[in-house]
C-alpha cells in the first residue's frame, strides 16, 4: 500500500494508460471503522485499485469545537487498511487542498441542500461539494463509494455528479451498524459511557417506524418518536422526518409507488448522531 500527501505524486501514480484498469474511489476524514473499510473492500471488489482518502475537510464543519475534537487515529487506520488489501492512501493537508483559500465555493444541488441536515448545518453541503469535486479531479476514479449512513450527502453528490457532468459512477453502499444496532460512526469514539448505553435506542426507533409504516400515518408515528425520543433523558432529537428519498422533501401523505425513508438526527450530549432507514410501501 503507498501513501501520498501531495496532488501531483498520486496522480502521477493514478496515471495508467490502460483500457481496463479502474479505480475505486473511496473518500474519507479517518478514524476509520468497519463502516468505512466495507466501503473499500467493495471498492477493492469492484476495480483495479482502491484509493482511500484521508481530509478532515474544514469547510464542512459548521461548529469549530466539532471540527477541532474530530477524532484523528490516522497509523491505526493505515494499519486497518493495509490489513483490507487498500492500494493507495490519500492524506493531503489543508494547504494542499486549499492553498491560502480555505473557502467552499457556492453549489445548488437542486434543492436538496436545504432539506434535513441543510436546516441545521450551514454551509455544511457546500464545503461537501468543494472537497468532493477536487478529490475526484485528483484521483479520477471510474466509480466513488459513499454510505447510506450520509443518505443526504449521498444524493447530494449524486446531483453533483450529474449537474456538473463529472465521469465518474457514484454507488451507495449499505449502512454498517454495531451488534446493538447503532450506526458505526467516528462520532461514537467520543460518546461518554451513559451516553453509548443509550444510543441504540435512536436505532431501534427507525426499526419501529419501519413496522408503523405503511399502517399508521406520517403525523400519529412522528408524535410516537418525539415521545419516545423524550423519554430518554440522555438524548435529544434534534429533527425526526419522513422524505421521499429522489427529493428529500419530507412527506405527509405517502403515495402508491413512492420511495420513503425516515431520517434521525439525535444529540447524546455534545455528539450529534443521524442515522436513516428505509421504509417499504
Ligand atoms: P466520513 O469519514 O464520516 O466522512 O465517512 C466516509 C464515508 O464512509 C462516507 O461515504 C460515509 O457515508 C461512509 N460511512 C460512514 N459510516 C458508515 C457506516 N456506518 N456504514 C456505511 N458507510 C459509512
Amino acid at each position: 500500500m503507498l501513501v501520498f500527501s501531495d496532488i501531483k505524486s498520486i496522480q502521477k501514480e493514478l496515471q495508467v494508460n490502460s483500457d481496463n484498469f479502474t479505480v475505486g474511489f473511496v473518500p474519507t476524514m479517518g478514524a476509520l471503522h468497519q463502516g468505512h473499510l466495507s466501503l473499500v473492500a467493495q471498492a477493492k471488489r469492484e476495480n483495479s485499485v482502491a484509493v482511500v482518502s484521508i481530509f478532515v475537510n474544514p469547510t464542512q464543519f459548521n461548529n469549530a469545537s466539532d471540527l477541532d475534537n474530530y477524532p484523528k487515529t490516522l497509523d491505526e487506520d493505515l494499519r486497518m487498511l493495509k490489513d483490507i488489501g487498500c492500494d493507495y492512501v490519500f492524506t493531503p493537508t489543508v494547504s494542499e487542498m486549499y492553498a491560502q483559500n480555505v473557502n467552499s465555493e457556492n453549489f445548488t444541488f437542486d434543492g436538496l441542500e436545504f432539506e434535513m441536515e441543510g436546516k441545521f448545518r450551514a454551509g455544511h453541503f457546500d464545503g461537501v461539494g468543494t472537497i468532493v469535486r477536487r478529490l475526484f479531479e485528483i484521483v479520477n476514479p471510474t466509480k466513488a463509494y459513499f454510505g447510506e449512513k450520509d443518505f443526504q450527502q449521498l444524493q447530494i453528490i449524486r446531483t453533483m455528479v450529474r449537474n456538473l457532468e463529472l465521469p465518474v459512477q457514484i454507488v451507495g453502499c449499505p449502512i454498517y451498524r454495531e451488534d446493538d444496532g447503532l450506526a458505526m460512526s467516528s462520532r461514537n469514539q467520543r460518546l461518554t459511557k451513559e451516553h453509548r448505553k443509550v444510543a441504540p435506542l435512536i436505532f431501534k426507533v427507525l426499526s419501529e417506524v419501519q413496522k408503523r409504516f405503511g399502517t399508521e400515518n406520517v403525523t400519529t408515528i412522528m408524535q410516537w418518536v418525539e415521545s419516545e425520543i423524550k423519554e430518554e433523558p440522555l438524548l435529544e432529537l434534534e429533527y425526526f422526518e419522513i422524505a421521499d428519498e429522489a427529493t428529500l422533501k419530507s412527506v405527509s401523505k405517502i403515495e402508491k409507488n413512492g420511495k420513503y425513508r425516515a431520517f434521525i438526527a439525535v444529540f447524546a450530549g455534545d455528539i450529534r448522531l443521524i442515522d436513516n432507514i428505509s421504509l417499504a410501501n
